[in-house]
């Protein structure tokens, strides 16, 4: 199986992802971030905003198009 890891790229630490899910005017936001635990730094990976009108979701992805992230498989 293969296995993906994020490193940190100030101290090379492997991060953990970490989802959040807020929710303001019926509209949630689902933000998705990678966090450093020995430095604290946070990147951004992902976010989801989903709006209903009754009947429909409307689902909107955003991610970063720039993710500075190191991934080492293996
Ligand atoms: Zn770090």
């Amino acid at each position: 199986m293969t296995k993906v890891k994020a490193l940190c790229p100030r101290c090379k630490t492997e991060m953990t992802l970490i989802s959040e899910i807020e929710r303001s005017n019926g509209v949630r936001h689902i933000n998705r971030y990678y966090r450093c635990p020995a430095c604290t730094l946070r990147l951004m990976d992902e976010s989801y905003r989903i709006t209903e009108d009754g009947e429909r979701l409307l689902l909107r992805v955003i991610q970063d198009e720039k993710r500075p992230i190191i991934i080492k498989v293996g």
